[in-house]
């Protein structure tokens, strides 16, 4: 039986890179659906070579163009929408749902998939980010596998393969540090988006990649972590490791490292998570370590000011993630269409953490209010400049 795969944001990075996977085993896996926001066109190209069961486009004006693009494919069900998004993960036949899309918007979807009992491979970190706690309780409770996508969590997941209740001493998060690595401050004020969207090692959407050039992206990722592997934010160490070479690694308690090291290709990962405990060939650059110094160097807090943000999120813990989430998806696209500097970006979010009513409720209904109104703040902030 061909294990059944739904794809949420099959048209980003991550989801054209799954989808460059199952059709290397094609075998093995099959598309249950494929989801996408708003590039109909895109989304309907890739259901005429998957064959999904069904697609969904979350902006519904978009239905009627996907449908006519796909009205010679009876087989294939057209649905748009938000509610259709988090009715198609609990499918039956589907297996495994990657979580591929961008931002909140993935929470409401991958709570379902939960619920559903279906196995979760997550690449939307904004999700454990927002709701680290609700989404471990629901997915102990539903006995739903959630396996990390992300480079650094799949090195970290990797690293603890075998290692039962062995004790951490500590993770060794990577970062390459992004493109404003060596700036300084007075560089970083004048600094543009066509900059930031110049990742020196990965390729990836719009908006992780602001967030990697800001390091809230990094910031994220020490959430991730605490809540995929139960390890406190103090127990948890960033390294600028400039190569994205070694992609994470685990201390444990008679001071051995483990880590996982390759290029840096996001379908290793992504593969990974679809063949869990196994794995299969992947054609690829292979390592050559002698190519391939590998540094190691501190993180710089005040000049990357998201990243010490989300530390202090961390720290306060309640709903204070899910407000650094809200204000940075405001600034971030701020910053994309030029509204706002790149140094603003920390200033906007420290504001908005200290102007939302703080809540240590850790319930769905709790970050939908928490979301709106950060995003309102934030918003209201960068009208104002601020
Ligand atoms: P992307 O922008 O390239 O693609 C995003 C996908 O999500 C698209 O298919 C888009 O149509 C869909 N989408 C966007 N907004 C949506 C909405 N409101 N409703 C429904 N669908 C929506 O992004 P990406 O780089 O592929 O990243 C996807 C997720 O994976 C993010 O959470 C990111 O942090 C995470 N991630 C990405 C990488 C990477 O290498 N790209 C690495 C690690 C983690
Ligand atoms: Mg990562």
């Amino acid at each position: 039986m061909k294990k059944q795969i739904a794809i949420l944001g099959s048209t980003g990075s991550i989801g054209t890179q799954a989808l460059e996977v199952i059709s290397e085993h094609s075998d093995m896996f099959e598309v249950y659906c494929l989801t996408a926001n708003s590039r109909v066109k895109e989304l309907a190209d890739q259901a005429r070579r998957f064959m999904p069961a069904a697609v969904v486009i979350a902006d519904e004006n978009r239905y009627e163009e996907l449908k006519g693009l796909l009205s010679d494919l009876p087989d294939i069900k057209v649905y748009a929408g938000k509610k259709a998004l988090d009715e198609i993960v609990e499918a039956y036949p589907i297996d495994m749902v990657l979580t591929a899309m961008v931002g909140f918007a993935g929470l409401s979807p991958t709570i379902h998939a939960i619920k559903a009992h279906k196995i979760i491979c997550l690449a939307n970190k904004e999700t454990l980010v927002v709701a680290g706690e609700l989404i471990c309780r629901l997915a102990s409770e539903n006995d739903a596998p959630i396996i990390p996508v992300d480079s650094e969590h799949s090195a970290i997941f990797q690293s603890l393969i075998g290692e039962g209740d062995n004790p951490i001493e500590k993770i060794l998060l990577t970062a390459s540090g992004g493109p404003f690595r060596n700036y300084t401050m007075e560089q970083l004020a004048t600094v543009t988006k066509a900059d930031a969207l110049r990742h020196p090692t990965w390729h990836m959407g719009a908006k992780i990649t602001i967030d990697s050039a800001s390091m809230m992206n990094k910031g994220f990722e020490v959430i991730e972590a605490k809540w995929l592997f139960g390890i406190g934010a103090d127990k948890i160490q960033v390294l600028i490791h400039p190569q994205s070479i070694l992609h994470s690694a685990v201390q444990f308690c008679d001071g051995s490292v483990k880590g996982q090291l390759g290029v840096p290709d996001m379908r290793i990962p992504i593969q990974l998570a679809f063949t869990y405990p196994d794995r299969l060939h992947l054609n690829g650059e292979r390592l050559d370590l002698l190519k391939h110094p590998l540094e190691f160097f501190e993180p710089d807090l005040e000049k990357f000011r998201c990243l010490a943000l989300a530390f202090e999120a961390i720290r306060k813990g309640g709903n204070m993630p899910c407000i650094v989430n809200a204000a940075n998806e405001i600034v971030n696209r701020g910053f994309l269409e030029d509204r706002c500097g790149f140094l603003q970006m920390g200033e906007i979010i420290e504001k908005t953490m200290n102007r939302v009513a703080f809540s240590s409720v850790s319930d769905y209904d709790t970050y939908i209010a928490t979301d709106a109104e950060a995003r309102r703040v934030a918003e209201e902030l960068l009208k104002q400049g601020k």
